[in-house]
């Protein structure tokens, strides 16, 4: 089925049609469908509850060529993580390789493609794309771009001009402040605008932040943003310079379409229209070659990710995932107590609908694949639940003892537990969680509160072979032989826990 078009929107294609073909005293006026993506983040496969997924994307943008209008293709950045584990086991490459299927004309690096990521990976990325990826504020000790800075392509008449920004990176790693980026932007756009008809900025970076490099760099015409996965549903023109900024969400769940009318007589964009366009299985036709081809490298490298555990009757939020994984992971791993930080750990929610093993790798697979247990006092336990409450104000997720809260005078509350506060404990947790919530706290103590349990001895633990994936589909399918369902036992792992009388 094709996407209907509303009259008014016809009539509004229409008369851009007829703008087309118009050439004035003052010069031809040339049509644009400028298309964007931005924080795919490996989201390969057709997505979970009927939306999304770059076979989608493929076939949306496929129709939009098919209909004969000049099209550019351009992705703000975060290609990479939190998403299908079959792109997981290719580090990300494999997303790239479908974005080269696509046929993207320009890709900006987003943090997620950069941080941590070895420069070989990089190459690797951008062999699999094809071009180079774009970005401006990264640089050499020397000065000199790290990455492609720019690049003109032409399409229906067109020369336009591409220019990649990622938010500001610390400048160890080479990256320009934000005030550096901005001029650096302001420069390259002013080279470009006198050899292009259109200067766009493909922009790591959220759209307010885009409306100050504007400012900045007044030659741009079209800001493609991302990294706030901002659903913006239609574009921002910034009052000062013109400029249209674009944001398309996150995880391929829709692209953003702007139709631009330009002026080639003096050079400007002289009108647009811009939507988001959700890629609903049921409205956009997939491209069945991606479809069959991501199922391909499905089987061979993710054999596990479609099997399916069951039917989830109601969507489970990031806390309800967390505190099942918890329990999931207190049971793989025989401990005492099991803990799985929701904002640290958790990436994703658990849909409704059918659940497969892939959707519980989206929700925590990624942060949770290693493990530790550590031999913990019940005072040590007690003090880090409170060091999360008070100092991060960050409600933790646990399974494995019970607390009972009171108010502090002057704020907060604190909770006490029902565990031993001298016996030792066995304590699981994700590394992630571990290494930048608990020792990170216990360091914070240190100086802050040394008569903190938590902050009286060197603490240690030692990696096991248990993952969040395979110790959550394990537990799911446990709950699910049990004729319980996941919300309810989620429900229930609440009620284990809370001991005490009410604050
Ligand atoms: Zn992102």
């Amino acid at each position: 089925m094709n996407m209907r078009l509303v009259p008014w929107q016809r009539v509004i294609r229409g008369l851009l049609a007829l703008v087309v073909v118009s050439v004035s005293a003052w010069g031809a006026e040339l049509r644009l469908v400028l298309l964007h993506t931005n924080d795919l983040h490996d989201h390969v496969r057709a997505g979970d509850s009927r939306s999304g997924g770059l076979p989608y994307v493929a076939g949306y943008v496929r129709q939009i060529r098919a209909e004969g209008a000049a099209v550019l293709l351009v992705d703000a950045g975060d290609v990479t993580e939190k998403g299908d584990l079959v792109a997981f086991r290719t580090e990300g490459v494999m997303t790239y390789e479908a974005m080269r299927r696509i046929g993207y004309d320009g890709v900006a690096v987003g943090n997620h493609d950069f941080d941590d990521v070895p420069p070989e990976r990089i190459r690797r990325f951008e062999a699999a794309l094809g071009q180079s990826l774009l970005c401006l504020n990264i640089v050499q000790p020397d000065g000199r771009p790290v990455f492609t800075p720019s690049r003109v392509v032409e399409r229906g008449g067109l020369r336009i001009a591409l220019i990649g920004m990622i938010v500001p990176r610390e400048a160890s790693k080479g990256g320009l402040d934000f005030k550096e980026s901005g001029a650096a932007l302001s420069r390259e756009a002013k080279r470009l605008r006198a050899v292009s008809d259109l200067v766009v900025a493909v922009c790591h970076q959220s759209v307010p932040k885009c409306v100050e490099w504007s400012r900045a760099a007044p030659d741009v015409d079209v800001f493609v943003s991302g990294h706030s996965h901002q659903a913006l549903p239609e574009p921002v023109v910034v009052p000062e310079t013109g400029a249209r900024v674009v944001q398309a969400g996150k995880y391929a769940q829709w692209v953003g379409r702007l139709d631009l009318v330009i002026s080639t007589e003096p050079r400007r964009v002289v009108r647009h229209e811009g939507r988001l366009v959700p890629m609903d299985h049921g409205k956009v036709e997939p491209d069945e070659t991606m479809l069959a081809w991501v199922s391909e490298r499905e089987a061979a490298l993710a054999p596990e990710a479609g099997q399916q555990l069951g039917e989830n009757p109601a969507e489970l939020d990031g806390f309800a995932v967390a505190r099942l994984g918890a329990e999931a992971l207190r049971r793989a791993a025989r401990a005492d107590v099991g803990f799985c930080h929701p904002y640290q750990v958790i990436r994703d929610v658990l849909p409704a609908g059918r659940v497969d093993v892939n959707a519980v790798f989206k929700a925590g697979g990624d942060r949770g694949r290693e493990v530790v247990v550590a031999e913990l006092t019940g005072a040590e336990i007690e003090a880090y639940v409170n060091a999360l409450v008070s100092v991060q104000r960050e409600p933790p997720e646990w399974t494995g003892f019970r607390v009972q809260r009171a108010p502090v005078p002057g704020g907060g509350e604190r909770w006490s537990s029902d565990l031993e506060a001298t016996r030792r404990y066995r304590v699981v947790l994700p590394t992630i969680e571990w290494e930048t919530r608990l020792l990170r706290l216990a360091d914070q103590l240190r100086s802050r509160d040394p008569a903190n349990p938590l902050a009286a001895r060197t603490l240690v633990a030692a990696k096991v072979e248990v993952n969040f994936t395979d110790a959550t589909v394990a537990y799911l399918r446990e709950v699910v032989a049990s004729g319980d369902t996941w919300p309810r036992r989620a429900e229930a792992l609440v009620k284990q826990r809370e001991g005490g009388r009410a604050p």
